[in-house]
């Protein structure tokens, strides 16, 4: 029988202990390293300065797993209590979310899985709303904030209260509780009080079988992911501006090419002139206008509501800027390519089209 040492008090970092065996998979009288159990991972540390691979729960004893072997007789243990720290932040988060879930919000929690990354909880529902969980979210945030203490009692399974969930044992019961939320026959090890979560962040769900799963972190974790998010989101925002880019410049391209192409489609008029009439101006009208009238013999205008675009080749006997002058109230340009804005357009089509006028 391993007396551990983690159940009074899980602060405790290093312990003085006998080994009952020599090798690499050790039995202590006592100890503080915690053993995979109930959704806890096991702990890291040393026996002796020698390294621990892993902790295992065998129900009367606790067995450790060590890099070497080491000899029967007196220990000195540690516990590695970055990776501690972070499991009680996780597992009273996960008591205090699972409580607030329960009450606020009337759904039951079927399991918890503390992985190396996030944590999650089944829940017994085939589905939950964003608006629900942002909800659920405010409300465990403002528990940890409440600071609320967390004790551990001792009390016959025959006679003990309120408990948010039913336990299975019998006999006596280590009952944490976090005063005034939560009551819950547990074995792992928590923090003192709530504020030690420091935060409690939801992450996505998923539909599996019945029940629908929750991930989320507390503490550093919540922290961690926050800043991935932020470098995700920053280097998203980076490839859609490189996206948003190269798109621009393939429809300018495109642009290019349907001016040729409507240049090779577009019949002489019986004096020779091609021309194109487009209703409609865009940011890739003036690339399309200069692709037609890069052609010989041409002329492409294009009209919407309050303006135009005019562009001819050099040998159209037509000069742009020239022509649209006495049409616009403003506007410009040179022999080849002008622009302005125009109060009649249709008008305006009809006379620009006639170009050049005869003699
Ligand atoms: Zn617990």
């Amino acid at each position: 029988m391993t007396e551990r040492l983690y159940y009074q008090d899980s602060y405790l970092t290093a312990f003085e202990a006998t080994a009952l065996n020599a090798g690499d998979r050790v039995y202590l009288d006592r100890t503080a390293l915690y053993p995979t159990s109930g959704g806890q991972p096991y702990d890291l540390g040393t026996l002796n300065g020698v390294p621990i691979l892993e902790v295992v729960d065998e129900e009367d004893r606790v067995a450790h797993l060590l890099a070497e072997p080491i000899a029967s007789g007196p220990v000195t243990g540690s516990v590695d209590w970055a990776r501690r720290f972070d499991h009680m932040q996780q597992h009273t988060g996960q008591h205090l979310l699972s409580a607030v879930l329960a009450e606020r919000f009337g759904l039951a929690t079927v399991s918890f899985h503390l992985g190396a990354e996030s944590c999650t909880i089944d829940l017994a529902t085939p589905s939950i709303s964003a608006d629900l969980l942002e909800q659920v979210e405010q409300r465990a945030n403002a528990e940890i904030v409440a600071n609320r203490p967390v004790l551990v009692t001792y009390e016959d399974a025959a006679t003990a209260q309120g408990l948010r969930k039913a336990s299975e044992r019998s006999g006596i019961l280590r009952i944490v509780e976090i005063a005034g939320l939560d009551r819950s026959a547990c074995g792992g090890t928590h923090v003192r009080r709530t504020g030690e979560i420091g935060m409690l962040l939801l992450g996505a769900t998923e539909k599996v079988r019945q029940t629908t799963r929750l991930s989320f972190v507390c503490g550093q974790r919540a922290l961690t992911w926050t800043r991935n998010w932020r470098r995700d989101l920053a280097s998203a925002e980076g490839r859609a501006a490189t996206l948003t880019a190269s798109l621009k410049k393939m429809s300018a391209e495109n642009a290019t090419l349907s001016g040729v192409r409507l240049y090779h489609e577009t019949a002489p008029s019986p004096d020779g002139l091609r021309r194109h009439l487009r209703r409609g101006i865009d940011e890739n009208t003036r690339a399309e206008a200069v692709a037609f009238a890069g052609g010989p013999r041409s002329l492409y205008l294009a009209i919407s509501a309050d303006s135009l675009v005019l562009a001819v080749s050099p040998d159209a006997g037509v000069d742009a800027a020239a022509a649209i002058k006495p049409l616009v109230t403003r506007g410009g340009g040179g022999r080849t390519l002008a622009q302005g804005s125009v109060a009649d357009p249709e008008q305006a089509a009809t006379m620009l089209l006639r170009l050049p006028e005869a003699g």
